[in-house]
């Protein structure tokens, strides 16, 4: 059980983040949730996973395309004894047209912010005398895809930055892995499925399995709960000897 443990889960107002919160609840540790908004609902949905599991929860404002609000994020969770960055975006353009201010915002949000976060609670974790450090990479952090320079480029990066961490706590009770999801199924990638069927004419299942899970081979989408269960894993005892590598949660993607 990860019961008295703190996770601190970026980017978890929805989709992954989200269902890598309730997973941890479920387990057991506290939890901090995370988005740049300051809305009630995002407040409701700490509250809702405190009622349901027990668990201290509550959610933090930051945005973390900033440095000093990925530092502030993780004093203000005051412990933080498992780290899961998680917020990403995406944007698709050739390289020779991507947008400038895009490229900054993916390389800011899906690689510097976990720098950012590291730095703060490596600190935390060697005060409590255990730590982990659970980054979410994608498929891309191992692969590419054209029009994806700027994501493909800040996942790769962050699977280098996770070795590195993993080199730096070795000897201590710390570990440091990435995970690497396929296509999964989260509120955005519902959202796509109606226009997708429409411009292919095509029905639900037929559209998933040839269009959108094209490179999947299981031709399946990976869950949020799949992911969330993932990261608990890595935060056992049974993964204490697992650092410095990538659990890929891919249909088989990265065996083609
Ligand atoms: P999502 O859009 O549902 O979640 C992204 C989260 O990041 C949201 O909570 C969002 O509010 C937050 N976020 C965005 N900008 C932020 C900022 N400036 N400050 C703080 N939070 C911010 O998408 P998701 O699919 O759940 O993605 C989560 C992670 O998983 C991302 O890193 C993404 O690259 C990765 N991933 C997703 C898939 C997939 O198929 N969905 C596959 C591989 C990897």
């Amino acid at each position: 059980s990860l019961k008295g443990k703190t996770a601190v889960v970026t980017g978890s107002n929805s989709g992954i983040g989200l269902g890598i919160a309730w997973e941890m609840a479920r387990a057991g540790a506290d939890v901090v949730l995370n988005s740049f908004t300051d809305r009630q609902e995002d407040h409701d949905l700490a509250r809702q996973i405190a009622a349901e599991t027990g668990v201290a929860a509550r959610y933090v404002k930051a945005d973390l395309s900033k440095a000093a609000e990925c530092r502030d994020l993780i004093q203000q969770a005051g412990r933080c004894d498992i780290l899961v960055n998680n917020a990403g975006i995406q944007h698709v353009a050739p390289i020779d047209e991507f947008p400038v201010d895009k490229w900054d915002a993916i390389i800011a949000i899906n690689l510097n912010s976990a720098f950012h976060t590291t730095a703060v609670a490596l600190p935390m974790m060697r005060e409590a005398g255990w730590g982990r450090v659970v980054n979410i990479a994608s498929a891309h952090g191992l692969t590419a895809s054209p029009y994806k320079s700027a994501y493909v480029a800040a996942k790769h990066g962050i699977v280098g930055m996770t070795k590195t961490v993993a080199l730096e706590t070795a000897q201590e009770p710390i570990t440091a892995n990435a995970i690497c999801p396929g296509y999964v199924l989260t509120p955005l990638v519902e959202a796509q499925i109606p226009d997708t069927m429409e411009k292919y004419g095509m029905g639900r299942e037929e559209v998933i399995k040839t269009v959108m899970l094209e490179r999947q081979p299981s031709r399946e989408f990976a869950t949020v709960e799949q992911l969330g269960g993932t990261a608990v894993f890595l935060c056992s005892d049974a993964a204490a000897q697992i650092t410095g590598t990538t659990i890929s949660v891919d249909g088989g993607w990265t065996a083609l």
